[in-house]
């Protein structure tokens, strides 16, 4: 894998590239928002590392000018911790994930990992089912007009709801398409977020979109 950090404090720049390094991948660094924007688009990068408040070019204009340019490698924004602002505005301008400083490093590669996972942006891409919209780009999810905030893990799990609709999905196929277990595992986490990921999206409404089918998992459709 191939990673480009774009990030000017040297002390979280040397944590980053030195536990990417250890772990066999390769990184390219750059300081200020110019020179990332150069290497975001003259090379190819599994997931691009961005930093929101950069000398000479900051995050957000970045991103957006990446996008703009036809850059579609993920995304992953680093943030201030309880910045909700930047988290949104991020996500507006195409960012795919994002991180709030500090975080552990296994944190950071397991957001990366879950980035490598997703289908490629596509722009203006919707899924969509009965009065449910799930716009891929914008990471924006909306029933009638209600705008619906979902976490990052709420939101893969939903996508793959939306890719399979008025299926009956097991619990481990759903563990092992939005967690990635190869391992046989606990699945009563399916069930806690599906959980919840029920209660935002049925919550002020009468119908209730996610199906519980007895002794084998869910399905996604509109209710007879
Ligand atoms: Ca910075």
């Amino acid at each position: 894998m191939k990673y480009l950090l774009v990030e000017d404090e040297s002390g979280m720049s040397k944590f980053i590239v030195q536990g990417i390094t250890e772990v066999g991948h390769v990184i390219d660094c750059a300081a200020d928002g110019e020179v990332g924007l150069s290497f975001a688009l003259s090379y190819e990068y599994d997931a691009i590392i961005l930093d929101l408040m950069l000398p000479k070019m900051d995050g957000l204009q970045l991103l957006a000018e990446y996008r703009l340019q036809g850059g579609k490698s993920p995304v992953l924004l680093l943030t201030a911790r309880g910045e909700v602002e930047d988290r949104v505005n991020g996500l507006d301008a195409g960012a795919d994930d994002y991180l709030a400083k500090p975080f552990a490093f296994q944190e950071l590669m397991a957001r990366i990992r879950a980035l490598q996972r997703r289908p490629p942006l596509q722009n203006g891409a919707n899924l969509a089912i009965g009065d449910l919209e799930m716009a891929l780009a914008s990471h924006q999810v909306r029933r009638g007009s209600k705008l619906i905030d979902l976490s990052v893990r709420e939101f893969s799990l939903l996508e793959m709801f939306l890719r399979h609709p008025n299926q009956v999905l097991s619990r481990t196929q759903i563990a092992q398409n939005v967690w990635n277990f190869d391992f046989y595992s606990d699945t009563n986490v399916v069930d806690v977020y599906v959980g919840y990921l029920r209660r935002k999206l049925d919550d002020g409404f009468d119908t209730s979109l996610i199906q519980t089918i007895r002794g084998i998992g869910y399905k996604l459709g509109l209710e007879e």
